[in-house]
């Protein structure tokens, strides 16, 4: 594939816009770092991001949003979300929220969390193709896994020419480092990522932030009742590698082992990781017991398996 590197202006905002509306990767400037962006409703445009990232696991993405009010539309808002967005959006603070029932954005944005971590960013060239695009765009840093984030356009270059259409240049990113993350679903703020805005800025408007930096999993987190929700794993008992199904098993199937849903009958690794969560939804609500046909230790393979193994393990 051809990368072009465009100077980012109405034009190629428009162009950047149309790329993802198809359900393409753009790679474009935010005022942390440059993001990878891809449509936030569209499941197998998300997939896409991990296959270029090279990811071997599903990580939860940030979507952006142009603000509040678009924020409304995916997440439930608390009185915490409120007061930290008037406080601080458009910027460098991502809000982690629980997602709404009806939320358009993809499943495997959240990597199968009940929530879904938001930001308005400031970068004007980032809100001038999500005003374009008309919607929300999922945007992790532009590297792949491991290397260093980007920014400035020629080091997007240097890691992802070839794999992607189109890199959007508007030169250096103001600040430099990741978003903050902040856990706003309960009534008490807590730090999952230090970053671009200070601690102590965030504190002078909530008061002291729980410390969720360290955490592993929910279970560690104290003084946080109710407010944090685990890694969707079905209730219904995983079987991986099957062939066939037992007499007491729904088969979710991949390419040739049709099953009862099919992960992807052309065999396809993107289409089977834009799946996953969503068949693996519907499963648990129609078997007792899951039986899951093998799945190619390869690309998006790997990050499946390891959400599989997990669930079949109960993490
Ligand atoms: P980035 O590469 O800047 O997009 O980083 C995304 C990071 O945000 C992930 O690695 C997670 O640590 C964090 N994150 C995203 N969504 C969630 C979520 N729903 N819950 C907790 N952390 C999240
Ligand atoms: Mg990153």
């Amino acid at each position: 594939m051809e990368t072009q590197i465009l100077q980012a202006d109405a034009k190629s905002v428009e162009i950047a816009a149309a790329l993802l509306g198809a359900g393409h990767l753009v790679a474009l400037p935010t005022e942390t770092v440059y993001g990878l962006a891809a449509d936030a409703c569209n499941e197998i445009a998300v997939a896409k991001i991990f296959d270029v990232k090279q990811r071997p696991e599903f990580n939860p993405l940030i979507a952006h949003v142009t603000g509040p009010e678009a924020a409304r539309e995916l997440v439930e808002m608390t009185p915490l979300a409120k007061e930290l967005m008037a406080a601080f959006w458009p910027g460098a603070l991502t809000l982690v929220l629980q997602r709404k029932e009806n939320c358009p954005v993809a499943k495997l944005a959240s990597a199968g969390l009940s929530t879904l971590a938001i930001r308005a960013p400031k970068g004007e060239t980032a809100r001038a193709v999500l005003q374009k695009l008309g919607r929300p765009f999922v945007a992790p840093s532009a590297n792949p896994s491991g290397r260093l984030s980007p920014t400035k356009a020629c080091h997007v270059a240097d890691l992802l020419a070839g794999k992607i259409p189109l890199i959007l240049d508007d030169g250096s990113c103001r600040i430099g480092v990741e978003s903050t993350i902040i856990r706003a679903d309960g009534e008490r703020p807590i730090l999952l990522r230090a970053g671009g805005l200070s601690v102590e800025d965030i504190e002078a408007i909530t008061g002291p932030l729980i410390d969720g930096t360290a955490t592993k999993s929910d279970k560690d987190v104290p003084h946080a009742p109710g407010a944090l929700a685990s890694h969707y794993a079905p209730q219904a008992p995983l079987r991986l590698n099957a062939i066939s199904a037992q007499p007491d098993e729904g088969l979710l199937g991949f390419g040739d082992i049709e099953g009862d849903m099919n992960l992807s009958p052309k065999g396809d690794l993107t289409e089977a990781a834009a799946n996953l969560f969503s068949c693996l939804h519907e499963m648990d609500q129609r078997f007792a017991k899951i039986a899951v046909a093998r799945i190619p230790e390869v690309h998006l393979g790997r990050a499946i398996n390891d959400r599989l193994t997990r669930a079949a393990h109960k993490d």
